[in-house]
């Protein structure tokens, strides 16, 4: 596309710096930019109409790993990093709701819940009988008892006798935050194009030069949060994961309240507006699932109507009213990758599963990388 002179001189020109992708972390390296450099043009480039990634798909969970992922992250991590990661989900989460508020974010705190089907009681035994280990090592981070047995209120159905419940978990409303981000960026004068995928960069000694599909133009620095997409634009250890979700349409008289962890957090639901959304079912079928096509599967849809039919409202009619995908970013570590990948160019990417709660503090750590 041929540009014109004002198109270039207002938009283009003297970029210090360029912010790829306008997910939570991309939106708060903005942020964070903006706040270390008052003075510096920045532009965001996002390659959908809206932001296209995980961050406008998700479940809208604020939690911190139910036990039963605690207890399995301790076999590939050490303690010293299990409660570390623990640790920057708590802060994360509190410093989201610094900086956009309690009811931007429509945070309801109703606790989340672990559910243990009844095929996983040998899981749901273990994770009992290891509560207390659990409680011991998180107790830094939440000052009490996070892990505790509680009743099936809810009547859910083949399902062991008892949750296990997290009292610190919450939910947000997904939308709403995103768009109190997106607000927030465009009030701080940062330029947000939409429609734009960066193709390729080049970082030479002073200015990195970034191709796009639209127009080509450079920058003094490149922040690349594109977390689930990276293998498309840099060479990091970050596979792509879908993740399917449905909602049903509202229901009447709907007592469920809080979110719900099943099968390892490989399923999850949660109420909202009266309604259910559940996710999951990418151990049905890795392979295909580690994928950045949007869409969703037989396989995958069937199995989130079963547990719907079966578990969560097997007394309750419902209809379900769509279906969609995200892509998530995922590696062998939880850990992100947050680094300089040349002079000019850093990277923050890899959020996994739990980007709600770490994306802000991953958006202002990559906001400060070039320091
Ligand atoms: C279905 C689902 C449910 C989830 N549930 C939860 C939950 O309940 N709680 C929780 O904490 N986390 C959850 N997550 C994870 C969380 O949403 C992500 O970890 C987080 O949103 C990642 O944010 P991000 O900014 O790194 O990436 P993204 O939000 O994916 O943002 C990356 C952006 O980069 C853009 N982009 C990519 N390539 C290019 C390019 N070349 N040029 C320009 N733009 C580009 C994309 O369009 C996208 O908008 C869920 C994820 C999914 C998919």
């Amino acid at each position: 596309m041929n540009l014109s002179y004002w198109e270039y001189k207002t938009w283009l020109s003297n970029i210090d710096f360029t912010v790829v992708g306008s997910g939570i972390v991309g939106l708060n390296c903005a942020l964070q930019l903006k706040k270390k450099h008052p003075k510096a043009k920045i532009v965001v480039l996002e390659k959908g109409l809206m932001p296209q990634g995980a961050s406008t798909k998700n479940a809208g969970f604020a939690c911190f790993g139910s036990i039963s992922e605690i207890l399995s992250d301790l076999k590939t991590h050490s303690q010293e990093e299990v409660l570390k990661l623990v640790q920057n989900r708590w802060d994360g989460i509190n410093t989201l709701r610094e900086i956009l508020g309690d009811s931007i974010l429509d945070l309801q705190l109703h606790g989340g819940h672990e559910l243990f089907l009844n095929a996983d009681k040998a899981l749901y035994e273990k994770c009992i009988s290891e509560l207390d280990i659990a409680n011991e090592l998180l107790y830094p981070v939440f000052g009490s008892d996070a892990f505790k047995l509680s009743q099936n209120s809810f009547k859910f159905k083949g399902i062991e006798q008892n949750y296990i419940s997290h009292g610190f978990e919450g939910q947000i409303d997904t939308g709403k935050m995103m768009q109190g981000l997106l607000k927030k960026v465009q009030s701080e004068g940062i330029t947000i194009l939409n429609g734009v995928t960066v193709k390729s960069f080049q970082d030479n000694p002073d200015v990195v030069a970034i191709e796009t599909n639209a127009f080509s133009f450079s920058s003094k620095k490149l922040c690349i949060a594109v977390n689930g997409f990276s293998s498309d634009l840099i060479r990091e250890k970050v596979k792509p994961a879908r993740a399917q979700v449905i909602i049903t349409k509202p229901i009447k008289n709907l007592a469920i309240k809080g979110t719900f962890h099943v099968q390892e957090g490989y399923y999850y639901f949660r109420n909202i507006d009266n309604r259910i959304l559940l996710g999951g079912g990418r151990n049905l079928d890795f392979e295909s699932e580690e994928t950045i096509e949007f869409g969703t599967t037989k396989l995958v849809q069937n199995k989130l109507a079963d547990l719907l039919k079966e578990v969560i409202l097997s007394d309750t009619p419902f209809e379900i009213d769509y279906a969609w995908s995200g892509v998530m970013g995922v590696g062998k570590q939880k850990k992100p990758i947050v680094k300089l990948l040349s002079n000019n160019v850093a990277c923050g990417v890899r959020l996994g599963g739990m980007g709600i709660a770490i994306g802000t503090s991953v958006g202002r750590q990559l906001a400060v990388t070039f320091e």
